[in-house]
């Protein structure tokens, strides 16, 4: 089959929610990918932050094929020693008390929503459900989601929508204490606000955050399906704002490639759901557990992290050294660039034809790379963006 072919079908019999580049991927190892027509591409992307190891990491491959030829999948009617040892381990990484299995980042945020909701609902009255979010968040694409979503353009064509959100801005506790009430339960953000832009919180904005929700008996949830699995330098990213956290939220990287969502609470939240409360079919699905088992023995690991940090500094460094870029943003491999002549969605395509997939985020670049991307591969692609932006 061709490039034109492809397309064509694609145009043809898939939904259009989405806005492709003009490449169809076929192969992968590392940081470098493959088209049908083999031309080579520099993958500054992880698919949107799930590659933390790269396409075809070995370990990765192993760990997920062994457990696609052993047992595939059992339905959680059935004790999963898989999904125990992986329950187990990110428990001990995080010192968090409990998890729910999901298959996606959405689907993690539904059940933080959904454990905040109940939990007020048992301690203190039904009419306890609010939850504030922050301005130009994103939670996901499910109508509850998108709810709590504090983007106007999110909430158009699919009403009704799930009430019960409140918008504050971020940065501002004063607009926090605004949109709180007797009504309200939990406060959900994220701590650099992604598909937003690239947008780190304040620290000292968070730990204010966090003394307000103790003192005031609301559940702070962290939403950390982008920033989590090691991609800012620390497993999780609210391990650098010092906070603990009653929820979060975990999916995109944790599963290095396969469909997992996680939504992790704490001892007051542990014995919330009961059976019939909540679940899924596929969550916790084995194979996708093998590969999140790999993805934790490889990226919680201090040496690792570290180099996550030193990788991040280091693309930073070279991109203020860049003609044409503005400024820059994020932590980790987590990179937002803002370009002086504010030209992302140009630039991403003009990257991909020379050979580096880029992402971007509103008016921003973003990169996201695999997490253990090579210094070859970093050069390489830093290279071909420096020569783009031009
Ligand atoms: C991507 C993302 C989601 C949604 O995850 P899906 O797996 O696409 O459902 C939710 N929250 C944040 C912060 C995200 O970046």
């Amino acid at each position: 089959m061709t490039f034109e072919q492809i397309k064509e079908n694609d145009s043809q019999y898939i939904m259009n929610t989405y806005g492709r580049f003009p490449v169809a991927l076929v192969k992968g190892k590392g940081a470098t990918a493959w088209d049908i027509n083999e031309k080579e591409y520099i993958d500054f992307t992880s698919g949107i932050g799930v590659n933390c190891l790269g396409y075809s990491d070995d370990g990765w491959t192993k760990a997920v094929s062994e457990q696609a030829g052993k047992l595939q999948h059992i339905s959680n009617l059935y004790y999963n020693p898989l999904q125990t040892e992986l329950a187990e381990k990110l428990c001990k990484i995080t010192s968090f008390s409990k998890v729910f299995f999901a298959n996606s980042g959405a689907e993690a945020n539904e059940c933080a929503i959904k454990l905040a909701r109940k939990y007020s609902f048992e301690k203190y009255s039904k009419e306890r459900t609010v939850i504030v979010t922050l301005e130009n968040s994103f939670h996901g694409r499910t109508v509850t989601t998108l709810s709590a979503t504090g983007q106007d353009v999110f909430h158009n064509y699919f009403f009704p929508f799930t009430e019960g959100f409140r918008f504050a801005k971020a940065n501002d506790m004063e607009s926090v204490k605004a949109k709180v009430d007797n009504d309200t339960c939990a406060v959900m953000i994220e701590l650099i606000q992604g598909e937003g832009g690239v947008n780190p919180l304040d620290k000292a904005f968070v730990a204010q955050l966090a003394e307000y929700c103790k003192e005031n008996e609301l559940l702070l949830i962290i939403d950390e399906v982008q920033t989590g699995a090691g991609r800012t330098g620390t497993f999780y990213c609210y391990e650098q704002f010092g906070i603990n956290p009653d929820i979060v939220t975990s999916a995109k990287g944790i599963g290095g490639g396969l469909p997992m969502g996680i939504c992790l609470c704490n001892e007051k939240l542990k014995d919330v759901m009961t059976p019939g409360t909540h679940g899924t079919t596929y969550g916790g699905n084995p194979v996708a557990c093998a590969g999140a088992l790999e993805v934790l023995k490889r990226v919680a690991n201090e040496e690792f992290l570290k180099e996550v940090s030193i990788k991040g500094d280091y693309i930073r460094y070279k991109l203020s050294k860049m003609k044409g870029v503005a400024e820059i943003r994020g932590m980790g491999l987590m990179i937002g660039i803002v370009l002086e002549k504010d030209n992302a969605k140009e630039v991403a395509t003009k990257c991909v034809e020379n050979g580096l997939l880029v992402l971007t985020a509103k008016n921003l670049i973003r990169f996201l790379p695999p997490l253990n991307i090579s210094k070859e591969e970093i050069e390489k692609g830093l290279a071909i963006f420096e020569r783009t932006i031009l």
